[in-house]
């Protein structure tokens, strides 16, 4: 899948569209999601155009995709979710529900989440 520029979160970086900032840095944005799935609910994206996990691991240099990581830790430390734990997710292509296709990382946390998913996946 190529990258299309139009999507939400592109426009975000462009700043056509708003967004609640968390962090930012070189490599990052992070922003609050706006339908919060837990009381803490915090996207993290990169500023390269990528669709997704295996395109960023796949295409991205070593100093992006390390500053990313980093990104999402201080986004994480920022939030205030590291005592009492947190989760990432990535979701990737049509079987994960992907909505949005500029790749990104949900923190989500502030209070127990429960199974990892929702319904056994058969
Ligand atoms: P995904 O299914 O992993 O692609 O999730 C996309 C996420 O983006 C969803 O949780 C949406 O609520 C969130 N989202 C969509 N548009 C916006 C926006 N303009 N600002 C913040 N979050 C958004």
């Amino acid at each position: 899948m190529s990258y299309d520029a139009s999507n939400i979160f592109a426009k975000i970086l462009r700043g056509e569209i708003p967004c609640t900032k968390v962090y930012e840095d070189e490599f990052a944005l992070a922003f609050k999601d706006i339908h919060p799935q837990a009381p803490v609910h915090i996207l993290v994206i990169p500023k390269g155009p990528y669709v997704s996990h295996d395109d960023f691991i796949g295409s991205a240099p070593d100093e992006e995709i390390a500053g990313f990581e980093r990104a999402v830790g201080k986004t994480v430390a920022a939030a205030g979710v590291i005592n009492d734990g947190y989760r990432l997710i990535a979701n990737c292509g049509v079987n994960a529900h992907q909505e949005v296709p500029h790749y990104h990382i949900h923190i989500v946390g502030g209070a127990d989440l429960g199974p990892m998913l929702a319904k056994p996946a058969k």
